[in-house]
């Protein structure tokens, strides 16, 4: 049996990712700092699929969760969150929570799967639509995924002499408990979907979809796809602009 690990499973894409993974015959490990979300899901997916914790800003956690698992054949790094703030009020401390995890956890991640994962392996990647899009109020969590997309190219380089695969997604607007708050704004899910030719925005299974293709893809390493119903050709929305809209009506 093919052993996958899905970091951050607990939740949203990483969760749709791991069902996903599971259906076509991974015997997954969904790892997350959530450990009882980590655990109910793996218990939802029945045996052999096991829940462990996970901390990826956190080296010696990465190390632990890899030596453990032992040879894998797929992960899949999912771990993020955002701070919402312009910069010229954004505390260093938030900015460098969201560096953190997002990009410092990413690589520690690619670090270990590197060293873990069997020839011809795969590593995806959660990038984000705002690598490549800049949208106000999100500095740390752009810069982050703009990292992250050239992490993925740079792990590719140097992990394809054993035929692993480093690709990434980049998602647009996809509901889940991560982009629940901003949900909540009215006028934000609707300006992306005016500013998204497919009309909608995205589910967890749009993205565990192309999670999966990538990690068959045996010709594509060093992709980082824009997963987004279009929206990479137009613009991403105004959060502030919308949340001060909502405070002073
Ligand atoms: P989510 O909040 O539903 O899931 C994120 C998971 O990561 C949670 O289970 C959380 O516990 C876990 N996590 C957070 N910090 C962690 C840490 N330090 N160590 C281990 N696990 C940690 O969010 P989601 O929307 O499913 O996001 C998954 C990934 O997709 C993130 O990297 C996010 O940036 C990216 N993404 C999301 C969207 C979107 O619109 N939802 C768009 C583009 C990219």
């Amino acid at each position: 049996m093919r052993n996958a690990i899905v970091v951050g499973g607990a939740s949203g894409i990483g969760w749709a990712s791991a069902q996903a993974l599971a259906t076509d015959g991974y015997r997954v490990v969904i790892a997350d700092i959530n450990l009882e979300g980590a655990r109910n899901r793996a218990a939802a997916l029945g045996d052999p699929h096991r829940g462990e914790f996970v901390d990826v800003s956190d080296e010696d956690s990465v190390a632990a969760l890899f030596e453990q698992t032992g040879a894998v054949d797929a992960v899949v790094s999912c771990a993020g969150f955002s701070t919402i703030g312009l910069i010229v009020d954004l505390a260093v401390e938030q900015f460098r929570s969201v560096i953190d995890v997002c990009l410092t956890g990413a690589f520690i991640v690619a670090k270990y799967a590197g060293r873990h994962l069997n020839d011809n392996g795969s590593l995806v990647s959660i990038s984000s639509l705002n690598g490549r899009q800049p949208a106000i109020g999100m500095a740390a969590y752009c810069s982050a995924k703009a990292g992250l997309s050239m992490l993925t190219q740079v792990a590719a380089l140097e992990l394809a002499p054993r035929g692993i695969r480093v690709n990434a997604v980049a998602p647009g607007f996809v509901h889940t408990p991560l982009t629940e708050g901003a949900a909540m704004v009215p006028g934000v899910v609707e300006e992306y979907v005016e500013n998204t030719p497919l009309g909608r925005a995205g589910t967890p299974e749009d993205i565990a979809e192309a999670v999966l293709f990538l990690t068959k893809a045996s010709w594509l390493t060093g992709e980082v796809l824009d997963l987004n119903g279009g929206a990479h050709m137009k613009r991403y929305p105004d959060i502030i602009g919308h949340v001060m809209k909502m405070a002073s009506p």
